[in-house]
């Protein structure tokens, strides 16, 4: 036996009771004649004291020998401390040691074990097993956990069955880049790592499971943006004969019932909003809605006077930031520079401070008076002591612009409050989006997305107008579900395929395993996928996903701690059927 208790575990309750502990030293003081060590595990730390007048010498010099992080094993009976730490649930007693075996030694580890450590994020990925011991790192992993745990009991609850699905598939060009794995027994063929387990959980609708579920691995071979992984896991969901608000009704339970237990916030029903409206209001399609600042176009009030930036721009936008007015010119300037950044690029901005004593004064007074400002005021909701910022130009590019001021400003306003939960469905996503650089349209979901029933005719003409059978869920300003209900029939598949523009070839070729089962019965049916490591950062109160996964990759995609990727031999190449020509 290793153990009677853990460290977190003795109380005064246990006072004289001989029991035995293993753990890892986190510290420790050496007064001469007494010797304290504090020892931890995952359920935390307990006082062990040595001490000349109860412990024998040999004792005493065992334990001026331990170093940091060494693997102890004690016997010892529990007892009172005369100094208590009212800041540890162990720490109105300590263990008089009558026995020490050292289990294991360690190395003088490269950073402190402590909470708050000195180690750097490199350091601490290197030896992320010792990161894992820290409290915040470990009680991340914990959390984790009870956010898994809770999707599947609710999810189980519900009726939805967990089933596994391949990772092992077929690359495919849509979507992101694939990772891809050589076949040995297949020369010159390759799996794909699945970027979502997509086309199986429709296979599985078609097969006839109803409600599906998996906690599951994904791969993306994208340029990692701050906060991505090339690895990482969804809540993926499908259910059969469903139509949009019943996926909704379903999902907003499960995000509910979460928000709920972990959080012990009820925050009642989801607004839903098309994306359209989230557009228009925020300029973003997972608009955060803790705070307000909503957009306010001013086109009708501020064109057609002598101003002709305004003029000519597609779209004049403001919003009212509130208590703006208090910002000095300076701070106004810093403003201009930062959404001057390339990040932002907008050329520039205008602004109208609103006074308390209800006058206005703008940086474009030359070509607006007082009723003009008054006007901009309305359109943006701006009170006394509010500032307006007002940005002009393409509407895309503009609305773009102005929500990344609005995310700023917020966050130096502290209205992206952590504790509270703001979530929002975003509805009617467009079906297809024009991509510049291949001059054709890519599904904004997945093809395999529906369009709107009384749209289909529309695709012919406007395909860009075109709405979609799709939606987001969005949480503080952050999407973390996204789907949609599906095409289930082959004919509109095809057709999907040629707007795509696949050849009917490369389509059978493709997807052609997907359009054949269309044509046994399959049942209408959708669903959603959420990205879980979001999920528990945003309920865990935190920003980076990365605190939340056990071992991370970096942001060139590097695993630090076993150094992959990494080369591989001649032979091992060989029996791949590959030639390297670096
Ligand atoms: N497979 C989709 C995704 O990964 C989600 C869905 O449509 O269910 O984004």
């Amino acid at each position: 036996m290793y153990r009677s208790h853990t460290c977190g575990e003795l109380r005064q309750s246990n006072l004289n009771k001989t029991v035995t502990i293993a753990g890892w030293v986190q510290k420790s003081r050496d007064k001469g004649f007494m010797i304290w060590v504090d020892l931890r595990d995952r359920y935390g730390i307990t006082q062990l004291i040595f001490d000349e007048e109860r412990t024998s010498s040999e004792l005493m010099a065992k334990a001026r020998n331990l170093g940091r992080e060494f693997v102890i094993q004690v016997t010892g009976t529990v007892i009172e401390r005369t100094s208590k730490n009212p800041n540890m649930p162990t720490g109105d007693i300590e263990i008089l040691v009558s026995e020490l075996k050292v289990l294991n030694s360690s190395l003088v580890p490269p950073f402190t074990i402590e909470d708050k450590t000195d180690g750097g994020d490199d350091l601490r990925m290197k030896y992320r097993y010792l990161d894992i011991r820290r409290n915040p790192v470990r009680n991340n992993l914990v959390f984790r956990h009870k956010v898994s745990m809770a999707v599947r009991n609710y999810l189980s609850k519900k009726g939805f069955v967990e089933v596994e699905t391949p990772y092992l598939i077929k690359s495919t060009p849509e979507g992101a880049r694939d990772f891809v794995v050589p076949s040995r027994m297949n020369e010159g063929q390759f799996y794909a790592l699945p970027q979502s387990p997509q086309t199986f959980k429709q296979l599985l609708m078609i097969g006839g499971m109803d409600k599906y579920f998996q906690i599951v691995k994904c791969f993306r071979d994208e340029d990692l943006r701050a906060d991505r992984q090339p690895e990482f896991t969804q809540i993926d969901c499908e259910m059969a004969f469903v139509e949009q608000d019943d996926i909704l009704n379903a999902f907003e339970g499960l995000t509910h019932h979460l928000i709920k237990e972990i959080n012990g916030v009820d925050v009642g029903e989801f607004p839903r909003m098309t994306f359209d409206e989230a557009m228009k209001k925020y300029g973003n399609d997972k608009p955060d809605i803790r705070f307000g600042m909503e957009f306010g176009e001013l086109n009708e009030v501020a064109q057609n006077k002598d101003f002709n930036v305004f003029n000519t721009a597609e779209l004049v936008v403001g919003i009212a930031v509130p208590g703006g007015n208090s910002y000095s010119r300076k701070d106004i300037d810093k403003l201009i520079d930062w959404i001057r950044r390339p990040q932002v690029g907008a050329l520039g901005m205008v602004y109208v401070r609103c006074n308390d004593d209800g006058t206005f004064k703008s940086s474009v007074d030359k070509f607006y008076d007082q009723e003009d400002l008054a006007n901009w005021a309305k359109v943006t909701g701006a009170a006394k002591g509010d500032l307006i910022c007002v940005l002009s130009g393409d509407k895309d590019k503009v609305r773009t612009q102005l929500s990344a001021l609005r995310m700023e400003l917020a966050e130096r306003l502290g209205l992206r409050d952590p504790k509270v939960f703001a979530p929002l469905w975003v509805l009617d996503f467009p079906l297809l989006e024009w991509d510049e650089e291949s001059e054709r349209y890519h599904a904004m979901h997945h093809p395999f997305t529906s369009p709107k029933k009384d749209q289909i005719e529309l695709l012919k003409t406007n395909p860009g107008d075109v709405k979609a059978n799709a939606y987001d869920l969005v949480l503080n300003g952050n999407e973390i579900g996204g789907g949609s209900i599906r095409i289930h029939d082959r004919e509109t598949q095809a057709m999907m395929f040629d707007y795509l523009g696949f050849t009917p070839e490369e389509a059978q070729a493709q997807f052609g395993f997907l359009m054949d089962a269309f044509q046994y019965g399959a049942p209408p049916h959708g669903g959603i996928a959420f990205g879980l490591d979001r999920l528990v950062a945003i309920l865990g109160g935190q920003e980076t996903i990365r605190d939340f996964i056990a071992f991370p990759k970096n942001n060139s995609g590097r695993d630090v701690m076993i150094d992959a990727p990494a080369t591989i031999d001649e032979t091992q190449l060989n029996e791949l059927h590959l030639k390297l020509d670096l």
